[in-house]
């Protein structure tokens, strides 16, 4: 059997198309959605993904711009930013590009951005509300994945599903998504006795584990749904997911690609929450 692609790209640009309209919408009404991406120091990666972000917000006709400091600034700098951007009205998200160099309190930083402008969803609030089941900004990436079911038509009711990895960002948000669909969820890490074990009796399983090819065909349950989260550079240059796709290919019964599967989708997320937000603030003021 080789499994069903389940294409993150033309989701992706499916899903940026339909926003165009919400966003016309916002901005006849004075709610142009507007994003502020924060970045600290120059890391090539995260140079990149802000780009993009910024990029992807400006192709649908949103508001956007990035503020950018040398790796050097002291926290107290970005703080008072933060807290500038948090009582402007025309700014209806604001997110700071992570890894955050080591002077820096992560956690305080993403704390001084106001709950209803954290389109990252990594505000304790925002994590409490997820968690009981009552989400208002879901972290990009898990819910991209959610998007992806739903567009596969994948039933997530009293399935299997085991996450491999526990991150405040993939791992944990993801694990609490399956929760309140009605999943049955495992949540692995590197401490896992016999993952094996577990990953086989998976009917959705997610790699958030940061290691290329990690997910090998024998670990998966035929006609799983297997979504590889996972972005690795190999030595070569290339790009690699955590799941060792042309092995699991012929096992699964779908699958995400490594590019063009959950990548694409995470950014496509990051628009949407900007978008909710500015909806809900123009709900407010109607
Ligand atoms: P992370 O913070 O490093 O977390 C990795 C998790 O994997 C940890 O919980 C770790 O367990 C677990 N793990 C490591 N080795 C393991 C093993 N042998 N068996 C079971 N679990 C193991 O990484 P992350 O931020 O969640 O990201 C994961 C991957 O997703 C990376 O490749 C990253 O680049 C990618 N990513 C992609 C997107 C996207 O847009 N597609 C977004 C974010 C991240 P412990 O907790 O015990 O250490």
């Amino acid at each position: 059997m080789t499994a069903q692609i389940i294409d993150g790209k033309a989701l992706a640009e499916e899903l940026r198309q339909g926003f165009k309209a919400r966003v016309e919408a916002l901005t006849a009404k004075g709610h142009k959605p507007g994003l502020v991406v924060i970045l600290v120091g120059a890391d090539p990666a995260s140079e990149v993904y802000v780009r993009n972000k910024v990029n992807g917000c400006l192709a649908i006709g949103m508001h956007s711009e990035k503020v950018t400091y040398d790796a050097t600034v002291d926290q107290a700098t970005v703080l008072d930013k933060i807290a500038e951007l948090n009582a402007d009205p025309n700014i209806h998200g604001i997110l700071v590009q992570l890894p955050l160099p080591k002077h820096f309190d992560e956690e305080k930083v993403l704390e001084a951005i106001a709950a209803d402008k954290d389109v990252d969803g990594f505000h304790a609030e925002n994590v409490g509300a997820l968690a009981q089941g009552n989400p208002r900004f879901i972290p990009c990436t898990p819910y991209g994945v959610m998007k992806m079911f739903e567009k596969g038509n994948v039933d997530l009711t009293g399935k299997e599903a085991v996450v491999i990895g526990r991150s405040n960002i993939v791992g944990k948000p993801m694990a609490l998504l399956l929760i309140n669909a009605g999943a049955t969820v495992t949540v692995c890490n590197s401490r896992t006795q016999d993952l094996k074990f577990h990953t086989r009796r998976a009917d959705i399983l997610v790699a958030a584990v940061g290691k290329p090819k990690f997910v090998t065909g024998d670990m998966v349950k035929p006609g799983a749904v297997v979504i590889d989260v996972g972005i690795n550079r190999l030595p070569d240059g290339k790009l690699c997911g955590d799941v060792d796709y042309a092995d699991c290919l012929e096992v699964a019964g779908q699958i995400t690609p490594v590019p063009g599967g959950v990548g694409p989708m995470t950014i496509t997320m990051l628009l949407a929450n900007t978008i909710e937000a500015a909806e809900r603030k123009a709900a407010l003021a109607d």
